[in-house]
């Protein structure tokens, strides 16, 4: 669907309509996600919600239930831009159900340091691929008249001290690898918001950076986008309003209101860049829909359709990348499976943080291979993954007023007087939405937990009181890390281990106070098994079947916003349960449910990996397609797999008084691989087989494509991804991907693939001139990852 675009002239026409004061109250957030309207002008409010991985609306917890998309790992694992491109159709789709305007998303910073704890928001450590692929989802969003916002810009890597770090670069390295991929979905797909980061560049802000924001994405891009602040992430009035900043978020709180009226007056910001900034908010608001011709909202499929049902396991299935196969997959049909781990009893099917949703359900790994493969199946729990504690699981729980699934929520004012009375299905609340007349509430939840051996309590910021049947516990919960989102995306808890002979109520209490954003929760889980216990069924389990498939991972206490990792070792015995089960089963099968590197000391012992992702609410039925071949999993990896800790041409994610410096330049992943800046990696980027067996002939190269003849010598039919990565072959330069392209190669068959290299991929920055020149020479590399080079041809 086109928008239809006004002028510059018209929009200066509505703009010269407002005084100051009406401008710069439109230039800050109304709430958390909307935007004010004015209606003199005929400009609606303008709704936003994160992103990426599905359209959350407007509540950060417990609002609707929408679809949960694989991770944006997994989807980069595709290599493919057409699937990039249906999920942002898709998401589209999803905001148009909740009449969301703008979706916070892609995210696009890049894979550094493989310890950054967001990573599983973003696509990959290659910026062409990353902008490639950004591009494609952006164009897919906008189609339906979604606006997408591309975030975070820029040099936001990591999470430690995400809101005050800053990130150092010499100008080569940020203009050729961190603004590449913006540069590219700038340029492509013309993205209609853009979000500036939380850290600083340079040592300056990224609400602030004139450079960034004004002279490079404005002027030099020709952008006419708006550029909106990370949420709580602008610290100034003047400095942000200058530097480029056309929008603060959240509202209707924030540095600008009154002191940016006051430095207009002062003439420390011209009235002119006011109206800039509301000119770009106005495009967006006729872009979106939001101004002048209303926008239609048609109905669209619900996020538990059939059709939804089918579009996400296709989708999810197409990024899961077959690591190793010694022949253990696809998974014969009818042989005894035992699948064992507590990632196949309860699949991590997102990470943490802003990008989560309250999906409709969530199919585990274990109950997707059972509705595959029937009474063949035998089910194992694993050790233990997880040392923090987190909401009881949705359905486990019932209100015990009505019998309904959930935890009933009643909100009181300091007068004890009701202010909400409802029912939370994902047994959590937060105080967003809610009405009080003064600055304490009391939140008081209640369920009924089931009988047996159970772990119970709460978690959330405040003054507690719990009482299970005739227990309580009081205790004060505080924040564990100076991050000031702790509250609402990683509460601390306290629970304590109950036997109770029937199903007993709960009910917590806590006192908080308002005007922060945070959330609460019951916790109440089976005390499981001891890891001891653990290994041992699942070696008899093994002992017993034909093949055992593992599931091993991370959970949102690695993969998530607002933390980094310490380690890329699987948590708990993980390592050891696989060992173990390697040694006893005929066949041993991993898959891996994480979004990002993982160590596998065992990858020596085991007959197949596949690594799933973070596959989305339908995990389990796409892990089933996948490892019998109703679909291919046909990925291939997104980042290196480093072979240890500390391998990798970044590593550290600390900064140092302040500051991190991104001191292996351009040599990002693979290019510092490759040139010697670490060891080599378990795996590379690019790694993938699929289940095809390829051969190349000699490519053909006419100007900037390259033609391979692809033999597939699998009893499958495959999909490959011929990979075209260019080396200049000179000082400080790395070896770069600069293309690839895709095609199915049927059993037995051979398929021409083409690959059209991107010339922008030559250029490399000179910071005397302040311009681009192209690099001549070198070698052009036809590979399946930098692993498996199968040609070198000059490069022109
Ligand atoms: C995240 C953004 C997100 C925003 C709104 C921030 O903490 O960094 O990615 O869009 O919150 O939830």
């Amino acid at each position: 669907m086109d928008a239809p675009m006004t002028t510059t002239i018209e929009l200066d026409t509505l703009v010269d309509q407002l005084d100051l004061a009406t401008k710069v109250r439109l230039l800050t957030g109304e709430t958390s996600f909307t935007l004010y309207g004015q209606a003199q002008i005929g400009l609606a409010p303008i709704a936003l919600s994160d992103g990426p991985t599905g359209v959350r609306g407007l509540e950060f917890s417990g609002g609707p239930a929408t679809c949960l998309f694989p991770n944006a790992t997994l989807l980069a694992s595709t290599w493919s831009t057409a699937a990039l491109s249906e999920v942002g159709r898709l998401l589209a789709e999803e905001a148009v159900r909740q009449r969301i305007h703008v979706v916070l998303g892609p995210t696009i910073n890049l894979h550094r340091s493989p310890l950054g704890g967001r990573l599983f928001e973003a696509y990959s450590e290659d910026p062409f691929l990353t902008g490639a692929l950004a591009a494609a989802y952006v164009e897919g969003l906008q189609s339906g008249r979604v606006g997408a916002c591309l975030k975070h810009f820029v040099a936001n890597e990591s999470e430690t001290d995400r809101t005050t770090v800053d990130s150092q670069m010499d100008e080569r390295t940020l203009r050729e690898v961190y603004l590449l991929p913006f540069e590219i979905a700038v340029t492509d797909s013309d993205p209609w918001t853009v979000m500036a980061a939380y850290n600083d560049i340079n040592g300056i802000a990224a609400t602030e950076h004139d450079e960034l924001n004004n002279e490079i994405l404005k002027r030099e891009w020709q952008w006419l986008g708006l550029i909106v602040s990370d949420w709580s992430a602008t610290k100034s009035a003047a400095a942000a309003a200058n530097g480029g900043l056309d929008l603060v978020m959240p509202g209707p709180e924030g540095p600008w209101g009154a002191a940016l009226v006051d430095a207009v007056n002062a003439d420390d910001v011209a009235e002119a860049t006011i109206d800039d900034h509301v000119r770009r908010l106005l495009r967006l608001g006729e872009r979106v829909g939001a101004l002048g011709e209303p926008r239609s909202w048609p109905g669209v499929p619900t996020p538990d359709s059939p059709k939804r049902r089918d579009q996400l396991t296709r989708l999810a299935v197409a990024g899961m990348t077959v690591l190793e196969n010694g022949g253990a997959l696809p998974l014969p049909v009818g042989r005894r499976v035992a699948v064992i781990g507590r990632h196949a009893v309860d699949t991590v099917c997102l990470g943490g943080g802003s990008s989560q949703v309250r999906a409709p359900y969530q199919v585990t790994i274990a109950d997707g291979l059972r509705q595959r493969l029937g009474e063949s199946v035998t089910v194992v729990d694993g050790v233990g993954v997880r040392s923090r504690l987190r909401p009881a699981r949705a359905g486990s729980l019932v209100d015990p007023i009505t019998g309904q699934p959930g935890v009933r929520v009643r909100i009181f004012d300091r007068d004890g007087t009701t202010v909400a009375d409802r029912i939370a299905e994902d047994n959590q609340c937060d105080l967003h939405g809610v009405d009080f007349p003064g600055a304490e509430a009391r939140i008081e939840l209640r369920a009924l937990v089931p009988a047996g051996r159970q772990s119970v309590g709460a978690l959330g910021l405040g003054d507690w009181e719990i009482r299970v049947g005739d227990r309580t516990i009081t205790t004060t919960l505080l924040p564990l890390t100076s991050d000031h989102a702790e509250g609402i995306l990683r509460p601390p808890g306290t629970s304590t281990d109950l036997v109770l002979d029937e199903p007993t109520e709960l009910v917590a209490t806590v006192s908080v106070r308002l005007g922060e954003h945070n959330s609460f929760a019951v916790v109440a889980e089976p005390t499981p098994m001891s890891d001891d216990d653990a290994i041992r069924a699942a070696v008899e389990a093994a002992q017993l079947a034909d093949v055992a498939v593992v599931v091993v991972g991370l959970t949102q206490e690695q993969e998530t916003e607002g933390l980094d990792k310490h380690t890329l070792a699987l948590p708990g015995r993980q390592d050891e349960l696989v060992e173990a089960v390697a040694r006893a089963a005929e066949r041993t099968v991993v898959v891996v449910n994480a979004a990002t590197p993982i160590l596998m000391p065992w990858r020596g012992s085991v007959d197949a990996i596949l690594v799933a992702g973070l596959p989305g609410q339908e995990a389990g039925h796409a892990v089933a397609a996948a490892l019998v071949n109703d679909l291919e999993p046909s990925g291939r990896l997104v980042t290196t797999f480093p072979a240890a800790d500390e391998a990798t041409p970044a590593w550290d994610v600390t900064p140092t008084s302040g500051a991190l410096r991104y001191q292996e330049g351009p040599f990002i992943g693979y290019r510092g691989h490759a040139a010697g800046l670490a060891a080599a990696p378990a795996y590379w980027f690019g790694h993938g087989s699929g289940y095809g067996d390829f051969v190349y002939g000699h490519p053909e190269i006419v100007g900037r494509s390259v033609t391979v003849p692809v033999e597939n010598r699998a009893a499958f039919d495959s999909r490959e991804v011929v990979q075209v990565y260019f080396d200049p072959a000179a000082e400080g330069q790395p070896v770069r991907l600069v293309g690839w392209g895709s095609g199915v190669v049927p059993a037995g068959g051979t398929a021409r693939i083409q690959v059209d290299c991107d010339s922008r991929m030559w250029r490399t920055w000179d910071p005397e001139s302040g311009a681009w020149t192209l690099l001549t020479g070198g070698e052009l590399l036809v590979a399946r990852g930098l692993g498996d080079i199968r040609y070198r041809l000059p490069s022109s």
